[in-house]
């Protein structure tokens, strides 16, 4: 059978096997054949196998030179939407004060949400672009984006149609798909305020994203400063209701329940966890839902790691992302974002590839993408070396030569 393309001249092609996500010492197995070969037809993967056993023909044949390939990464935690900038924050915490002093005190985030009220839909999309286009950059075929930093449902539809023009001028650039996450992000600061607002975004908001088709799931940030519990669990199991996924922002900065809860109701992630301890390890690590961990997060604010090495020891599934935001992590590099678990989290380089693509893909609900076997969409890197570990090794340059999306090269 003639096929569309043929990849040739690969030292290394690396990829987990199987759609699910991997849990514990699974986190390890990677399948690495040397002197590689893989083909593509309608875009998808059509074989992947050693050089030398190649016989078919091909439309196109591209040599990489004796470059490694990866399966594109897939990062599965960003907020690349927003306006105004987070510089004067970044200064005061250089001087001593804490993220969570600049919240409590109504600074930080909320000069994000007064800024992202004042954009349009068309300036959001557009301050989005450069964004999501270093992340593509650096590695990442796949891009989940929040909301997150409007105060009423009106601003939050506005973010979500920015993330909805985002995601077709970026399908039609690049092919790089972006998935829209509706996030219930910092409460009113009255309490009547609260009630009235999770009342409207369960009877208003929820309603239309699913009936508009805006976002594939719901996270709410669980913590001290920002909602509770029981206000989660009510946001959630509305969105169960109307068929929506649920994930949690959760135990960044304390244990209130989180991360019980998301398993509880079936999340597909709990995201952060740097404060977690023993009884939301071994919790997370006997449920379904993958534990997500976002080191840009603890370079940034300074705070403790997220156990990621704990984690996988007790047999969670570890997926890793950027958490792209102008307060808290500015790392504009999902390759980067691996390399950080490496050091950060204790992740060994193997769990931090497979943390970065097929753990990602089913933090996300995709099961199609994230590896490089024969069905998934063509969607791979080939680096600049000859060695796949230059992916999580490299620190300060970008470690990917070319992106290919699709069985299409759309950077580099
Ligand atoms: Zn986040």
């Amino acid at each position: 059978m003639k096929t569309d393309l043929l990849i040739t001249g690969v030292s290394q092609l690396v990829t987990a096997e199987g759609a699910e996500a991997k849990r514990g010492r699974a986190m390890s197995a990677l399948k690495i054949v040397n002197d590689a070969a893989m083909s593509v037809s309608g875009g998808r993967i059509a074989r992947v196998g050693r050089a030398s056993d190649w016989t078919g023909q091909a439309e196109t044949t591209v040599d990489v030179g004796g470059a490694a390939v990866v399966p594109g990464l897939i990062d599965p935690h960003t907020h690349a939407v927003w306006a105004g900038d987070r510089l004067g924050d970044f200064e005061a915490r250089a001087s001593g004060r804490t993220y969570e002093e600049i919240l409590a005190a109504g600074g930080g985030i909320r000069s994000t949400v007064r800024a992202t009220a004042a954009a349009s839909v068309e300036e959001l999309a557009a301050l989005a672009k450069p964004r999501i286009d270093a992340l593509v950059r650096s590695g990442a075929t796949t891009i989940e984006v929040k909301s997150g930093y409007g105060f009423t449902p009106a601003a939050e539809l506005a973010m979500l149609e920015a993330i909805e023009a985002l995601a077709a001028s970026e399908r039609a650039r690049c092919g790089a798909r972006i998935l829209a996450t509706l996030l219930i992000h910092i409460p009113p600061i009255d309490a009547a305020d609260r009630r009235s607002y999770v009342e409207q975004v369960c009877a208003e908001l929820i309603p239309e994203v699913a009936r508009r088709g805006l976002a594939a799931a719901v996270d709410v940030f669980v913590e001290r400063e920002a909602w509770q519990v029981g206000e989660a669990e009510k946001i959630f199991l509305c969105a169960k209701r109307h068929r929506l996924a649920i994930k949690l922002h959760s135990d960044q900065f304390h244990r209130i329940g989180g991360v019980e809860l998301g398993v509880r109701l079936g999340a597909l992630s709990v995201d952060h966890l740097e404060a977690a301890g023993v009884e939301q390890i071994e919790n997370l690590a006997a449920s379904q839902t993958i534990a997500m961990i976002l080191p840009g997060v603890s370079l940034h604010l300074g705070i403790p790691a997220a156990p990621g090495r704990k984690l996988i020891d007790a047999g969670a599934a570890v997926a890793v992302g950027t958490d792209l935001n102008p307060g808290s992590s500015p790392l504009y590099s999902s390759a980067a974002a691996l390399a950080l678990a490496v050091r950060m989290n204790g992740l060994t380089a193997r769990e931090a590839l497979v943390a970065g693509t097929v753990n990602a893909a089913c933090a996300l609900g995709l099961t199609d993408r994230g590896r490089l076997e024969v069905g998934c969409v063509a969607d791979f890197l080939v680096l600049y070396t000859n060695d796949w570990r230059d992916v999580v090794y490299m620190l300060g340059a970008n470690p990917v030569r070319a992106v290919w999306i699709g069985g299409r090269r759309v950077a580099g």
